[in-house]
């Protein structure tokens, strides 16, 4: 193919390719073509959704045409990340030197190096006795207090990432009395430790300091119902608290706490909050009125089948079929074994009932399932 001088030309590559998400891929033009044939690479951009050819927009900026043989190598790609992170729209950008002056300006300015540091945020607290205010001065506490050193300013953004928690003392000890019977506590302990040992990267959100487990920065609570309960007290029966709804008392227990199946136990505990129960309307659609049998018009058109188990042994029987009449509550009492299964008490049901009344037009059945669970149907296999 050739790229007449100064014009420019699509070429395909036969080339497809799939490249990660949050990536894209650049296709550049090598030096050397650029250098001595004056050929150039333009809009080279390839989205990782496209997974069509790969072509290159080859530009000749020479003076004499450029031919391109196949198995030429005209372009490279380069793969490169993309960072859409904190990216906002604002209504005045930070106020720089060169602001918008244009071409040329940056040199009026002496060179700045700027190095970034990634400082620990120092959180500071005024004290009312001054012993502790180490970051204020002290002089003036009463009306003027200032921080005494500029640099443990930190913007919002950092306190808010700032790991604020502090556990009272009683309940840390509390934890570790009661950890000692929780099995899946120490085993969750002794993996930390042994990772932290072995210089291992810990579990995704997990983290163990001072003989605590963290998870996703909440104290790992182990299975104790009682310390469980306070803690679900104060983030929901509190005055404070005002008794919220499952999710938002979730989310409450989180910010601090975790332990072992968290939601569902929080979930119960809402649940079976009295005052929640006094005092919130439910939001489902009504129960239904009982719904009554008809009354049967004849004997043993109608029957009820209901099943005792669990009895202790007499004579090989260990449950009691019993199938009542609606019509006139005349009743059999059939003996089963423990093992019965769906074909034995059809068999039963054809001895002791069908042969002497025939078969019913309606049979309610007591949906009971013993420990087998041989009854479900009885006469589905019948
Ligand atoms: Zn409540």
């Amino acid at each position: 193919m050739l790229i007449p001088a100064q014009g420019q030309m699509l070429i395909g590559t036969r080339i497809a390719i799939g490249i990660p998400k949050g990536t894209y891929a650049r296709i550049a033009p090598r030096s050397g073509l650029a250098y001595k044939e004056s050929i150039g690479i333009s809009g080279g951009v390839i989205d990782a959704d496209y997974t069509g050819e790969v072509k290159v927009i080859m530009m000749n900026y020479g003076k004499k045409n450029y031919q391109v043989q196949e198995g030429d190598r005209i372009a490279q790609m380069i793969i490169e990340k993309i960072d859409t992170s904190g990216m906002m729209e604002v209504d005045n950008l930070r106020i720089t030197n060169r602001g918008h002056k244009g071409f040329g300006s940056t040199d009026l300015w002496p060179k700045q190096t700027i190095a970034v540091e990634q400082v620990q945020p120092i959180m500071c607290q005024l004290y009312a006795n001054s012993r502790e205010n180490r970051l204020f001065s002290e002089s003036d506490i009463r009306r003027n207090p200032w921080l005494l050193q500029e640099e443990v300013m930190v913007s919002s953004a950092m306190i808010s990432k700032a790991l604020l928690q502090e556990y009272k003392p009683e309940l840390l000890k509390e934890v570790q009395n009661v950890s000692r019977d929780d099995m899946d506590w120490l085993a969750r302990e002794a993996t930390l430790k042994d990772l932290i040992t072995r210089g291992k990267e810990l579990l995704t959100n997990w983290q163990y300091k001072n003989g605590f487990s963290y998870f996703k920065n909440g104290l790992y609570i182990p299975a104790n119902d009682v310390l469980k309960t306070k803690k679900a007290k104060g983030c929901h029966d509190s005055k404070v608290a005002g008794h919220f709804g499952m999710e938002k008392t979730i989310e409450t227990i989180t910010r601090d706490f975790y332990w072992k199946g968290l939601t569902e136990w929080i979930n119960d505990y809402v649940r079976s909050c009295d005052e929640c129960q006094h005092n919130k309307s439910p939001r489902h659609a009504r129960w239904g009125l009982l719904q009554p049998l008809e009354t049967p018009c004849a004997a043993w058109n109608s029957i009820s089948t209901d099943f005792i188990t669990q009895l202790p042994e007499s004579q090989g029987y260990t449950q009691i079929m019993v199938v009542v009449d609606q019509f006139t509550k005349m009743a059999h009492f059939i003996g089963l074994p423990t093992n019965a299964t769906a074909k034995d008490v059809a068999n039963v049901f054809l001895r002791e009932v069908w042969k002497l009344h025939g078969l019913p037009t309606e049979s309610y059945l007591s949906w009971m399932q013993n420990s087998q669970g041989n009854f479900g149907n009885p006469y589905a296999s019948c």
